[in-house]
């Protein structure tokens, strides 16, 4: 330690202490442990000054700082960022969250008999209503759901999927490789881009558990393809009793046509379809908490929640809150508007221009110039992948910075903003962006400026 200030010189600077609410006394001691002994380790920094030693401190635990969960602004455009977190949650599902996650609630336990109830009940019932499926059990995500179905009907038998739908979802969830790893025979039917009903037939054996119909999620195909619609799929599994299952992935409740967007199958349509099992996620077109939603038939969802695998699966009491507060937006169709996602989804192209000329007007000039420009956004999160999503934004050209630079200071931000780096231009969108946060952003934007 010779020759090097003390610790507690460093925990007692209020340049240090202001780091310990959010990091930790531990986290705080061991950056400047690290720092310290790093210093030891050189000659040429054995007799570093305490300026010196205390600033390497501080940009560690700006750094570690970082690194912590912590919310940000997304100026990227794309709505359902899973980078970012996915769907932003409604007031309402917000204050369910703090109301249920506060103290007690009769999760598991049934009011009218003071015995032990079910956690799923409720959910189930309002999933019902909103869908018009019979049954619905919750889990973890859409691929902890799929996992379960697979390994409730067919372990160590064979699920039959077509070739063009066996996706790679963001994150590295790849449907054939699940399903080898729950003990399922994967039989792929059908060429890249052609299946068709007589493909399934020929698959059918006697160890065929259930046909495996997956939503195209995050590609599209072109050109001379051919599918099985979800009916005929449903009319051959029920010739041969085994249940179809479909993996539908983006979950959309509400019809997209007026957003503008191209309809996308609803989970509605499955259960129309006839399909036995519907899997999809709560927090893609849904809007909600991270969830894994299975509807349908009463026989098989109760098979599911007999399987001892739904214990690992499970979602947690504000999980539940937060999704049931979402799921009763849909239950008043009126207030579909409270989800964020369909609020940014309805912003008018003259209520977006609107909002960057603010933001023009207050900060253009001095050697910052911002463009309201045109601008694409996206879904995003696997859904809608060829959807352009006319917008409005601002083009950001600070002098002094690259588009990079500039790009990189934003994410510095005690707030970090993402934004889009698109042909050399640094973007931000602001249909991604809530409105409330439009005076916070003009505020913060010009210390990015040297
Ligand atoms: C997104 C998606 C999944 C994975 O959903 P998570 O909720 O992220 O686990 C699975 N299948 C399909 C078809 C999807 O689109």
């Amino acid at each position: 330690m010779r020759g090097l200030p003390a610790v507690h010189r460093f925990l007692s600077h209020p340049q240090v202490t202001g780091f310990e609410a959010l990091l930790g006394r531990v986290a705080v001691k061991r950056a400047i442990h690290d720092v310290l002994s790093v210093a030891r380790s050189k000659p040429a920094t054995r007799a570093a000054s305490f300026e010196t030693l205390l600033a390497a401190i501080a940009q560690k635990l700006s750094q570690a700082q970082a690194e912590t969960l912590v919310p940000v602004i997304n100026g990227t455009g794309v709505l359902l960022h899973t980078n970012l977190g996915r769907a932003p949650l409604s007031q309402a599902a917000l204050t369910a969250m703090q109301h249920i996650g506060r103290g007690y609630s009769n999760l598991e336990y049934d009011l009218m008999g003071g015995v032990r109830g079910s956690r799923y009940l409720r959910v189930s019932t309002l999933i019902g209503d909103v869908t018009g499926a019979q049954d619905a059990l919750v889990v973890n995500n859409c691929a902890a759901a799929v996992l379960l179905i697979l390994d409730t009907f067919a372990r160590g038998r064979e699920a039959v999927v077509a070739r063009n739908q066996l996706v790679e979802i963001g994150g590295g969830f790849r449907l054939p490789d699940v399903i080898k790893r729950s003990g399922v025979h994967l039989v792929e039917v059908g060429t890249t881009n052609k299946v068709y009903l007589s493909d399934y037939q020929n698959a059918l054996s006697a160890r065929t558990s259930l046909l495996l119909r997956t939503h195209q999620s995050n590609y599209r195909m072109q050109g001379f393809v051919a599918d099985v619609c979800a009916a005929e799929l449903v009319a051959l599994g029920k010739r041969a009793a085994i249940p179809t299952v479909e993996d539908l992935g983006t979950g959309a409740l509400v019809d997209l046509t007026p957003y503008g967007l191209p309809h996308e199958r609803t989970v509605q349509e499955a259960i129309a379809d006839g399909i036995d099992l519907v899997a999809f996620s709560g927090d893609k077109l849904l809007g909600g908490p991270q969830t894994g939603i299975i509807v349908g038939k009463r026989t098989y969802i109760a098979r599911l929640r007999s399987n001892p695998l739904l214990r690992a699966l499970r979602v947690d009491k504000s999980t539940l809150a937060a999704l049931a507060a979402t799921l009763q937006h849909y239950a008043t169709p009126s207030a579909v508007a409270q989800i964020p996602l369909y609020r940014m989804l309805a912003a008018t192209l003259e209520e977006l221009e609107a909002r960057a000329h603010g933001y023009k007007d207050a900060l253009d000039g001095d050697g910052r110039s911002l463009t309201v420009a045109p601008t694409v956004a996206y879904t995003g999160g696997g859904t809608l992948p060829l959807v352009e999503i006319p917008s409005r934004g601002l083009v950001l050209d600070f002098t002094g910075a690259s588009p990079v630079e500039l790009a990189r200071r934003l994410r510095a931000l005690p707030t970090p903003v993402i934004v889009r780096l698109h042909e050399g231009r640094c973007i931000l969108d602001l249909r991604s962006v809530e409105p409330s946060l439009d005076e916070h952003l003009k505020q913060m934007l010009p210390t990015c400026y040297n």
